[in-house]
């Protein structure tokens, strides 16, 4: 089947609200108990996608879907927030309650910001460089090119800017917290040298992401 450009671009925007759709009709446990924590500065991470249903697949040497290398890269980042006093970290995944479930958990914690991670995909292979997604431009937009211009300079690809939800996707997940949140894409799964950029630097991109993200709650 050979689908144009629109169409595919419709056809994963679908993809992405059914996937979303299925994981919030799916029974969620009981809640745990979160606790509240002393910092002020509250940074969620949203791991992208779920363990049943993991998104896109990236190319060695990433060779995982996003929420598995995601979830790694979430680790790398609360790693990198006990170098920072006065900074709290918490990563929320969407296996339970789907992205209502995430981004309600963060909200009841009390997050002053959040980053939702994922990886591009393209059917192009060249398709290549990083971007950010953001829903709102006052609420997101210093937040969005703050996070953007780290992760630029710590990868060192193609800069693509910072961007509105196109087709339905990501709308959801941005319009979820009242605070200032992202999707951050990285690189392309799709595209090998993305892949051993991202994957060769993921511990700095960890690091400058939770960087960015000190420096603007420290401002806002
Ligand atoms: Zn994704």
């Amino acid at each position: 089947m050979i689908l144009d450009p629109e169409a595919r671009r419709r056809l994963t925007a679908l993809a992405y609200e059914l996937d979303d759709i299925l994981a919030e009709a799916e029974p969620a446990p009981p809640e745990p108990a979160i606790a509240s924590g002393t910092a002020d500065r509250r940074l969620a991470v949203v791991v992208g996608h779920s363990e049943a249903r993991p998104g896109a697949a990236g190319l060695a040497p990433i060779a995982a879907r996003e929420y598995h290398w995601n979830r790694g890269l979430a680790a790398f980042m609360e790693s990198a927030a006990r170098d920072h006093k006065g900074l709290a970290l918490r990563v929320f995944t969407r296996d339970r309650g789907g992205l209502r479930g995430a981004y309600g958990r963060a909200r009841d914690w009390g997050a002053r910001a959040a980053i939702e991670l994922h990886f591009n995909a393209a059917a192009s292979a060249q398709a290549s460089g990083t971007e950010t997604i953001y829903g709102d431009k006052a609420r997101d937009g210093a937040f969005a090119a703050a996070v953007q211009a780290a992760m630029v300079s710590v990868l060192g690809m193609r800069d693509r800017g910072c961007k509105l939800p196109w087709a339905g996707r990501g709308a959801t997940n941005l319009s979820l917290l009242a605070v200032p949140s992202v999707i951050v894409e990285p690189g392309f799964g799709s595209n090998r040298g993305d892949c051993r950029v991202m994957h060769e630097r993921r511990g700095p991109l960890a690091a400058a992401l939770v960087a960015a993200a000190v420096d603007f709650l420290r401002a806002a």
